[in-house]
């Protein structure tokens, strides 16, 4: 074999290649998966270096996040205020906030630059706070200056100040969804849905979901993924603009950097011609190490947020029905339109509204314009019923399952959202795979932390942050979960012949464990230690 062959001996490979599950040696050759199998197989090469630091350790695919926004890397320039504790990519914790008195106590020590032109901080979860909802006043005690902004958790919802609310022009006289008054009819501050984001973006400050990408910011975002085992992230809002293709090049050609990235053209920034014509011209830019060609639509909101469109029953607490974010006689028209194109759609839909309207405009759409593997694939999906479950298999669409919200908003969807039962049969992995329907499992980062093994734990475990468990028949497997993470989320992406699993000809990306994930308690899976990457070859430590 000519050229310079790296072998890597490990404890023991999982390859997530049902043809060939386990070895004990791989070789690598320019960055790609040269044989697998054990000593035997390599002395079929001739000459090899044996790399022998991690003959302790296990090796499997690298994690591919399906589901994550590159932004989680410059997110931490704001002070985070989520309710549960938060690791940043330099591995420090940020403690939980648990009231809306602490959330103004820690942004008014926070400190910010002598020349700041706004305040903004993100996280923001008031489902578990007690009392009442955060108010425009509470963030003047923050600054009655400089306007103020923060982002829920879900990224769909944000609180402002006073000085941000006259900068947006709002008033009691306003007329726009989403906007939340009190008692006597004035703004109250909180702010939903895109339109009234789009104009915090516009005249306040972009940030939260509308923040610009930076490269210091993507490189930090590598940091995060190396210590998580993702060699693979889906950046699955992009406006894929010059600027911002810029940054995803800069980064991405850099040797150093730990990752391949999978942007997504949101489809809300450029009317359907418009849109359509970007992403032909744009995957001409793609590399080994930059894929380009889904496209990401917004159906709705969030559940915790009481923006996600949800059927009959409705809201367990009384609130009324949440926002479409695209309006429903124009849904079916850009599914089309992307579909006959030949894209791929990642359709967020979190409420079962959302769910089912899709699936029948994309049974519209494939009807009318037959497409094999369309691989089309249903964001967070996570309310379908069975007989919703079964038409999403007959139309042969993936699912991508927001399993961290069991652990995170779990509690919240008892109690406000779905009640105990239709809780239980949130985010049903099991269901999925019992239908023979593509699975991948992800964290939306930055909604909830990036890291897979605790989102396969989500999955195996059920466990709410009470340490409940919902639902579980819809439990899977550690095996099912892996795989979900690895080869089914590469699958959702049209990625699984590149990355997904261990096997000759696909690129050397691994994940390297200090444990063995299939044999432990599952319960440990979210404790596993993750000791580094390896992108096409070249080792990057945790
Ligand atoms: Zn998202």
């Amino acid at each position: 074999m000519q050229g310079d062959v790296q072998v890597f001996r490990a404890k023991r490979i999982i390859t997530m290649n049902p043809g060939q599950p386990f070895a004990t040696h791989v070789a690598v050759l320019g960055g790609k998966i040269l044989a697998v199998g054990g000593l035997e197989e390599m002395q079929a090469l001739g000459a090899y270096r044996l790399d022998e630091r991690f003959t302790e350790s296990v090796l499997l695919p690298g994690f591919v996040e399906g589901h994550c926004h590159l932004f989680e890397g410059g997110i931490w320039d704001d002070p985070y205020i989520g309710y549960f504790d938060r690791r940043g990519p330099d591995g420090a914790v940020s403690p939980g906030l648990k009231s809306i008195a602490a959330v103004v106590a820690h942004l008014r020590a926070a400190p910010h630059a002598a020349d700041a032109t706004s305040i903004s901080a993100w996280g923001f979860d008031p489902i578990y706070l007690p009392g009442r909802r955060m108010k425009a006043a509470d963030l003047d005690a923050v600054s009655d200056s400089l306007p103020v902004v923060i982002t829920h958790a879900s990224g769909h919802i944000m609180n402002v100040n006073s000085v941000a609310l006259r900068m947006i022009g709002i008033d009691r006289d306003t007329d726009l969804d989403g906007l939340l008054r009190d008692a006597d009819g004035e703004p109250t501050g909180e702010l939903l849905g895109f339109e009234l984001l789009g104009l915090v973006r516009d005249r306040v400050v972009a940030s939260g979901l509308s923040r610009k990408l930076d490269v210091r910011g993507l490189r930090r975002f590598g940091q995060l993924a190396l210590r998580v085992g993702v060699t693979t992230a889906t950046d699955l809002v992009s406006d894929m603009a010059d600027d911002t293709m810029a940054v995803y090049k800069a980064a991405t050609a850099a040797e150093d950097f730990p990752i391949r990235i999978a942007p997504a053209l949101a489809a809300r920034f450029y009317g359907i011609e418009e849109g359509l014509a970007r992403l032909g011209a744009l995957k001409a830019e793609a590399t080994d190490r930059l894929f380009i060609g889904t496209v990401k639509l917004h159906v709705d909101g969030s559940i915790q947020g009481f923006t996600a469109r949800l059927r009959w029953p409705g809201y367990h607490n009384g609130a009324p029905n949440g926002l479409w974010y695209i309006a429903p006689n124009e849904l079916g028209g850009i599914i089309e339109a992307y579909h006959r194109a030949g894209a791929t759609l990642h359709m967020h839909t979190n409420g079962d509204e959302a769910t089912e309207l899709t699936v029948e405009m994309l049974a519209r759409a494939i009807a009318a314009h037959p497409r094999p593997d369309h691989r089309h694939t249903l964001q967070h999906c996570q309310m379908p019923d069975q007989a919703l479950y079964r038409r999403i298999a007959a139309l042969g669409l993936c699912c991508n399952i927001f399993a961290n919200h069991i652990y995170y908003w779990g509690e919240a969807h008892i109690a406000e959202t779905m009640g105990l039962s239709r809780a239980q049969r949130m985010d049903a992995c099991g269901t999925v795979l019992r239908n023979n329907i593509p699975l991948a499992i992800h964290s939306d980062a930055p909604i909830t932390p990036l890291d897979p093994l605790f989102t396969a734990w989500c999955a195996v475990m059920r466990e709410t942050s009470t340490g409940r468990v919902l639902g579980p028949d819809e439990r899977i497997s550690v095996e099912q979960a892996l795989y979900a993470i690895t080869t089914g989320a590469a699958y959702t992406l049209k990625l699984d012949h590149l990355v997904g699993s261990i096997e000759v000809g696909k690129f050397a990306d691994f994940a390297v464990l200090g444990l063995d994930p299939l044999a432990m308690d599952p319960a440990g899976l979210k404790d596993v230690p993750v000791l580094g990457t390896i992108r096409g070859g070249a080792f990057f430590p945790a």
